[in-house]
C-alpha cells in the first residue's frame, strides 16, 4: 500500500487518482488544514497531522505501508518570507517525524515533492539537476534541507528515495473529478481564469521590470497529470531497485506572466484586465527546467504540454 501524506491537496489528490487507476492501493494521510476531504475519492483516508508522531504511528500500524509519497508541505513563497518558522516546522521538522516512523516500521521507499525553488536565481537556463542550489526564500530552503536529510538517510539507513523538483504545477484532472483548489488562491493561472469569468476584477502582474524579453517573470508550467505520471514512474524505478536520486519535472519551455494572460484571453475570448504591480518577494526572473535526465532515467514524457510553441525563448 502507498501512503500519500498530503493526498487531499492539489497535487497529492491527482497522484492518488492515478495510483488507483494503475492498480495501486493507497491510504491518504492529511490534516485537511489546506487539503479537501472531497478530493479523496480513491483509497483509504486517515485524518492526521504530521506534527503528531503518534498519529503517524497509528496509520502505519493500521495499513501495510510499502512506500510513502510526500505532499504535505506549505508552498507559498511569499508567506514563507513573512513567516519562516511556519515553513521550517511543517516542511522540515514534521517531515522528520514521518521519516522516523518509516524507519521504525522498516519502510524503505520515499518519493519527495521538492521544488525548483531550491535552485534560487539560476545561473544557467534550462536548469539541470546539477545546477547549484542557493534558494532565495525560506520555502526553497526548507525543501533543500529535506533533500539533504534524505541523502544522509539514504546513505546511513538505506532509505531509497527520489526527490522530484517541480517547476510550476498547473491544470486539472482531465476527468474533471478533482482540480486546483487553494484557499487563498495565489497562483497565476487560476487567478487569471478567475479574472476571465469576472470572479476578480483584474490580475496583478508582479514585476514589470525583470530582465526578460517582456519584462515579466518566466516560468515552466507543467500539467498536474504529467506530474502524477512522473511520481508513479519514480515509485516503480525505486521498487525495481533504482538508487536514490533527484529529477526535475519541467518542460524546458518558458512562458512569461504576460504570455499566460494573453493566452487566457485568446482561449476564453474574454477581456482580462491586467495591472502592473510591484515585484513579489522571493521571485527569481526565470525558472525553466531541463527534463532530460527524467526522460532518460525514468522514461518520463510530458503529454499535456506538447505542441505548445514557446513564445519567449
Ligand atoms: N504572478 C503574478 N500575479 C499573480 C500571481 C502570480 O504576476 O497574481 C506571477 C508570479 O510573480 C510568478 C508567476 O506569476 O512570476 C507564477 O507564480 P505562481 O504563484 O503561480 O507560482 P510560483 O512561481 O510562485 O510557484
Amino acid at each position: 500500500m502507498i501512503l500519500i501524506a498530503g493526498g487531499a491537496g492539489y497535487i497529492g489528490s491527482h497522484i492518488n487518482k492515478l495510483l488507483n487507476e494503475r492498480g495501486y492501493r493507497t491510504v491518504v494521510f492529511d490534516s485537511l488544514v489546506y487539503g479537501h476531504r472531497e478530493f479523496v475519492k480513491w483509497g483509504e483516508f486517515v485524518l492526521g497531522d504530521l506534527s503528531d508522531i503518534e498519529q503517524i504511528r497509528l496509520a502505519f500500524k493500521e495499513y501495510p505501508v510499502r512506500a510513502v509519497m510526500y505532499f504535505a508541505a506549505f508552498a507559498y513563497v511569499g508567506e514563507s518570507v513573512e513567516d519562516p518558522q511556519k515553513y521550517y516546522i511543517n516542511n522540515v521538522a514534521n517531515t522528520l517525524n514521518i521519516l522516523k516512523v518509516m524507519k521504525e516500521f522498516n519502510v524503505k521507499y520515499f518519493i519527495f515533492s521538492s521544488t525548483c525553488a531550491t535552485y534560487g536565481n539560476p545561473v544557467e537556463i534550462p536548469i539541470t539537476e546539477d545546477h547549484p542550489q542557493n534558494p532565495i526564500n525560506p520555502y526553497g530552503q526548507s525543501k533543500l534541507m529535506v533533500e539533504k536529510i534524505l541523502s544522509d538517510y539514504s546513505t546511513a539507513y538505506g532509505l531509497r528515495n527520489v526527490a522530484l523538483r517541480y517547476f510550476n504545477a498547473a491544470g486539472a484532472d482531465p476527468g474533471q473529478e478533482i482540480g486546483e483548489w487553494h484557499d487563498p488562491e495565489t497562483h497565476l493561472i487560476p487567478l487569471v481564469l478567475d479574472a476571465a469569468i469576472g470572479r476578480r476584477e483584474n490580475i496583478k502582474v508582479f514585476g514589470t521590470d525583470y530582465d526578460t524579453p517582456d519584462k515579466t517573470c518566466i516560468r515552466d508550467y507543467i500539467h498536474v497529470t504529467d506530474l502524477a505520471d512522473a511520481h508513479i514512474l519514480a515509485l516503480e524505478y525505486l521498487l525495481n531497485g533504482g538508487k536514490s536520486d533527484v529529477f526535475n519535472l519541467g518542460n524546458g519551455n518558458g512562458f512569461s506572466v504576460k504570455d499566460v494572460i494573453e493566452t487566457a484571453r485568446e482561449v476564453t475570448g474574454r477581456e482580462i484586465v491586467d495591472i502592473a504591480s510591484p515585484r513579489r518577494a522571493g521571485d527569481p526572473a526565470v525558472l525553466v527546467g531541463s527534463a532530460r535526465k527524467t526522460n532518460e532515467v525514468l522514461g518520463w514524457q510530458p503529454k499535456y504540454c506538447m505542441g505548445l510553441a514557446p513564445k519567449t525563448q
